[in-house]
Order: structure tokens, then sequence, then C-alpha cells
């Protein structure tokens, strides 16, 4: 069942088109005049409008040309109903963006037909969008642990630390990478390195804020970037992190395995920060330190 907004100054006409679509299980609006029309249209949000052509005040292509125009109502399809047998109005209604048109008086068949063709085309499309979103999405995401990728980090934390920049915000960049992790793999095998991975991800996704980004940075190196947050809350939130995952036991084929993992913080602004490369660079050098300082901690760049 879709519903249909028919906007019509015959009462006449506007009833037989309602009877008819109702019996073919639509629900069925009417308005009188393109501005009853139009704030149906955006009150009701109709999968399609059917709009007469002829109307005294505000025509429909007037009509047509302001449902264009919101946002609300742009992509709703219309269909054109126009008694006048000549081309030229169709024409006109068709590049105005209607995506069709019916001649009064109806004959039913034909009625029911083009508005089940374009119900249905509508709902391909809308199948279409949904399919794309979830193809960008995918796109951006790593298939391992779901978090977001390499490519995506940067793109976004590129565009971030320009706003920083601009609008003078605090932004930390956190990289953290399991410890020993070759070993790990040599002596449990690749397939159980996954689950660690996996679980990783996890811990991360729980540690961060809904509106910090976390992505996997590379093999086993993750990336946190941290908005509004200054040194002291990222080596918090990061030491809270590192204990996370030192606590915790991951199940793999029945073996209970603990992983340690280093990290290290970039805080911008910095002196030596200037874009969102050295930030990671900045990061990636506290990483290292930490590495050499001992593994499973935490080090700060240029404290
Ligand atoms: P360190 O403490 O210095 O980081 O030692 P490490 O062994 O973790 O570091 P190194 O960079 O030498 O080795 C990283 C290892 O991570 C290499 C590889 O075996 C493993 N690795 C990288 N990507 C994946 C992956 O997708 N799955 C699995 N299972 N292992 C991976
Ligand atoms: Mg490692
Ligand atoms: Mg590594």
């Amino acid at each position: 069942m879709a519903k249909i907004l028919i906007i019509d100054d015959s009462r006449l006409i506007a009833h037989v088109a309602k009877t008819i679509l109702t019996k073919g299980g639509h629900e069925v609006f009417l308005a009188q005049d393109g501005l009853a029309g139009l704030e149906a249209a955006k009150a009701q949000q109709p999968d399609i409008i059917l709009l007469d052509l002829i109307m005294p005040v505000m025509d429909g292509y007037q009509v047509c040309e302001q449902l264009k125009k919101e946002e609300s109502t742009k992509e709703i399809p219309i269909i054109m109903l126009t008694s006048k047998a000549e081309p030229a109005d169709k024409v006109k209604g068709l590049q105005m963006g209607a995506l069709d048109y019916v001649t009064k008086p109806f004959d039913e068949g034909e009625l029911v037909a083009r508005v089940n063709i374009q119900l249905q085309l509508k709902e391909l499309y809308e199948a279409l969008q949904e399919k794309n979103r979830q193809l960008q999405e995918m796109a951006n995401r790593d298939g391992l642990t779901g978090l977001f990728n390499h490519r995506y980090f940067h793109d976004q934390l590129s565009k971030d630390f320009l706003r920083a920049r601009r609008y003078h915000e605090t932004l930390s960049c956190v990289l953290l990478d399991i410890d020993h992790f070759k070993k790990f793999n040599d002596t449990y095998g690749h397939q159980t390195g996954d689950v660690v991975l996996s679980t990783l991800g996890r811990i991360i996704e729980d540690s961060v804020r809904d509106s910090d980004l976390a992505a996997r940075y590379g093999g086993e190196e993750f990336a946190l970037v941290l908005y509004h947050t200054d040194g002291p809350a990222a080596l918090h939130v990061s030491e809270r992190l590192r204990q996370a995952v030192e606590g915790c036991e991951v199940d793999a084929e029945g073996k209970t395995l603990n992983v340690t993992i280093s990290l290290g913080i970039a805080t911008f602004p910095h002196e030596q920060i200037r874009d969102s490369k050295e930030l990671v660079e900045c990061a990636d050098k506290a990483l290292y330190q930490a590495k050499e300082n001992g593994r499973n901690r935490v080090e700060v760049f240029d404290k």
C-alpha cells in the first residue's frame, strides 16, 4: 500500500481518481489547490503525487517547481493530470521534473498501471540508494575488525586537522601496536592472530567515545583520533585502553591468551605539528619510544 496525494481543483476528477486508487489498495489524500497541495506534500510525505496542471491561483507547473525546490519533497515522483491533448504541455511538465502524465478523463486501468510503474521505480531507486550507502560504508571499513580502514582514517584526519587548526581546537592522535605479535603468530598461527586482532578491535571500540575515530591503521597497528582532547586526557584514555587489553583474556581454540599493546600519543597544537601527516608521525615516534622503553606502556610525544 502506498500513500498517494492528488492535487486537483476539480472535486469530481479527484474523487474518481481516489476511488480507483483506493480500490487498488492505496491510501489517498486530496488537496484542492496548489498551496494546500504543497502543505500536504510536506506534511504527509506521500510516495507519489498526482498533479493537475490547470488550477486557479497556482497552476500545476508552479506547484511542480516548488515541490522540486523543497528538500523534503523534491524526490517525490509526480504524475501530471492533464485534460489537454497538446504535447507541448506534457513536454513542459516532463521538463520540469514530472515523470509521467495521465490524460483526463481517466481510463481506470491506465491510471492504476502508470501509478504502479512509478511506485515500482521508486522502490528500486530506494533499494539502489541503500545498496550504495552500504557499499560506501564497506569501502571505509576494515574487513577483519569492522573499524575504519587506513584510507578513511587519513581522509578524515586531514579534514579534522584543518578544522582544528582554523578553530583552535585541541586534537590528539594515538597510535598503538601489539607487542611481539610476530612471535604470537609464529606460536599459535595466523588464524589465532586474527582472533586477537578482532578482539582488540572490539576493546578499542568500547574504550573510545562514539564521536572519536578508531581505525585499523595497518597489520597489527591501530589509530585513534580523540577530538577536543589534550595530552593529559589522551594519556588517561590510552592508559585505560592499555590496562583493558592487558587484563583481557582472549579465547582462541580452547586456549586463553594474554596480549599487551604499546601506545604513542601526539597532541595538536604543537610547534612541530603543522599538518595531519606530522601529527601521525609524532604519534609514531612516541610509539617507538614506548617500544624502546619496554613495551606494554604509553608514551607522549615531546612531553
Ligand atoms: P613489536 O612488539 O616490536 O611490535 O613486535 P611485533 O612482532 O609485533 O612487530 P613486527 O612489526 O615485527 O611484526 C608484526 C607482525 O604482525 C607481523 C605479522 O606476523 C603480524 N600481522 C600483521 N598483520 C596481520 C594480520 O592481518 N593477521 C595476523 N594474524 N597477523 C598479522
Ligand atoms: Mg607489533
Ligand atoms: Mg607493527
